[in-house]
């Protein structure tokens, strides 16, 4: 009679939307009767990591990401996996407009601008936003593209510059960075932030040609959209450009936690270091039969067949030290800025009185601190009572990390300040809401794909340790998903391809 296979425990440390994906896939696993168990650590008291949603007064306040790209399919794929499909709401395209800060003034965006790239004629023309210097320069790209470069990488300032011109990079490429990723467009990679526009280059030259091509082709969806109705239409049939859930991206985390065995999910729990177990197939003496022991805060030990570190790159470094001097130095050199978010109820008079469209961006020379506010009733439906406002302002990136050390009562009061000045706001807000995250999103710097590489070529020196996460190839919700998911699988088929091994072995006994 053969023996039942020896259980296998991949342990998943950080419970982050990764985490949680990865601890799902393998939950997954186990429940359609693979020999594996999966275990879940997580520093903080709660699950999620930078999900958060929040009910007040019949507003939904979303305290770190508050949507999805839906041109990213894993997030959406992965709601409907969980049986979120119905509650998928997609972005109110057909109101979709965005400002820029200019000389104090809000400007919207051109009409056609595709993130970067300018795919209409007459709105660039007209645009108050760009000089007629940059206005000839982004005309003639379509036809007068630069040579692509030579470098392996290049930051996105100096691409676009190469492209479009500085006034481009000034006024609208940084304040994108700086609201997307809370990060410098001097700085950023452009190979990792916006592979597509690098590699559009190498194909097509021009961005604008290329654009226009992609356009011809772009997915759809059955997201529910709202009707599209007014300028800047959101083409019928097409996805929107936002995805999100009715109920918040917390409802996405919560099913995820649930689907994991609460018996094997370990909350308030701080992983220090990662070692090869004693009597491990990587350990010297004979006292466990694990590969790996993970030691956590208050002397707590966890052994683990495989192990997916799906942290902040700083953490997975500090963990691995003891393994992989050199890993754990490419891992801490990934740097990360912190970020805040102020959310503010307003009432019917301040929302009558806002422009119309989604928010707008703020460029460094404005001199606000202030990277971004998103007019989050206008963006999604079901996000305040009717008629009511909320407003969503992005503080912090890089452009300003000392906001975190300021008291509430001063970030309150620069924030309505600003919002004075910019909106001409001065009623008081319904309610309020400050989330801080210090040190959440990953800075892609120019080299950040080599740094990838060097790291995954290590990590096939450790076999059994995987990472997810934000930090190494797309720091978007669905990337996340993707990260999550595909450690797990191949943790799967380690924990698999070693039981086969050691099985062998005894057979061959
Ligand atoms: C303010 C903000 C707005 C954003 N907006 C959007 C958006 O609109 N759309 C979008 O797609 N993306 C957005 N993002 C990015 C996206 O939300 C994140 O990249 C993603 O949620 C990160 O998930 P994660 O699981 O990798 O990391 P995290 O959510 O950071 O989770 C990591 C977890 O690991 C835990 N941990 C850390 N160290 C240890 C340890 N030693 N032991 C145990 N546990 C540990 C942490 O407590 C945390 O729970 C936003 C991010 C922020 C911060």
């Amino acid at each position: 009679m053969t023996e039942p296979a020896k259980t296998r425990r991949v342990v998943v440390i950080g419970g982050g939307v990764s985490g949680l994906t990865a601890a799902y896939t393998l939950a997954r696993a186990r429940q359609a009767g693979a020999p594996v168990e999966e275990v879940l650590i997580e520093a903080n008291p709660w699950l999620g990591g930078v999900v958060r949603s929040e009910a007040v007064d019949g507003f939904l306040v979303e305290a770190g990401p508050d949507s999805f790209l839906a041109e990213k399919p894993e997030a959406a794929a992965m709601a409907r996996d969980l049986g979120l499909g119905d509650d998928l709401i997609g972005s109110n395209d057909h109101a979709r407009r965005t400002y820029i800060l200019h000389h104090k003034r809000l400007v919207p965006l051109p009409d056609g601008l595709m993130f970067l790239v300018p795919t209409r004629f007459w709105p660039m023309v007209t645009t108050g936003l760009l000089p007629l210097s940059a206005k000839l320069k982004a005309a003639g790209e379509m036809f007068s593209s630069p040579p692509a470069t030579e470098k392996e990488d290049e930051s996105v300032a100096s691409f676009v510059k190469r492209h479009f011109g500085q006034a481009m990079v000034e006024n609208i490429a940084d304040p994108l960075l700086a609201g997307v990723y809370g990060g410098d467009s001097e700085t950023l990679s452009m190979r990792s932030v916006l592979p597509r526009f690098w590699e559009m280059e190498r194909k097509h030259g021009s961005l604008t040609r290329a654009t226009l091509e992609a356009m011809r082709h772009r997915p759809t969806d059955g997201a529910k959209s709202s009707p599209p109705s007014g300028a800047d239409t959101a083409e019928p049939g097409k996805l929107p450009l936002f995805m999100t859930l009715k109920g918040g991206l917390e409802q996405m985390t919560q099913r995820l936690a649930a689907q994991v065995d609460k018996y094997r999910i370990f909350l308030g729990r701080k992983a220090l270091t990662l070692e090869f177990a004693p009597g491990g197939p990587g350990g010297l003496g004979d006292s466990c039969s694990r590969r790996f022991l993970i030691n956590c805060e208050s002397y707590k030990t966890y052994d683990a067949d495989a192990v997916i570190l799906a942290l902040p790159a700083r953490h997975a470094s500090g963990m691995i030290a003891p393994l992989d001097h050199r890993l754990s130095g490419l891992l801490e050199g990934i740097p990360y800025s912190s970020s805040m978010t102020v959310s503010l109820g307003f009432d019917e008079k301040v929302r009558a009185a806002l422009p119309p469209g989604f928010g707008f961006l703020i460029p460094r020379k404005e001199q606000r601190r202030m990277l971004a506010c998103t007019f989050v009733h206008a963006k999604f439906d079901h996000r305040a009572p009717e008629g009511k406002a909320l407003l969503r302002c992005f503080l912090g990136g890089t452009r300003d990390p000392d906001i975190l050390s300021m008291f509430d009562e001063a970030i309150l009061e620069g924030v309505r300040r600003e919002l004075k000045a910019i909106l001409k706001i001065s009623a008081e807000p319904l309610f309020y809401r400050i989330h801080e995250w210090p040190d959440s999103m990953a800075q892609y710097a120019v080299g950040h794909k080599a740094r990838v590489s060097a790291i995954e070529q290590r990590l096939l020196d450790l076999p059994g340790i995987y990472l997810a996460g934000n930090a190494y190839s797309g720091i978007g919700i669905s990337d996340c998903i993707r990260t999550g998911k595909s450690a797990a699988e191949k943790a799967l088929d380690f924990v698999a391809a070693e039981r086969r091994g050691t099985q062998k072995t005894e057979g061959s006994k």
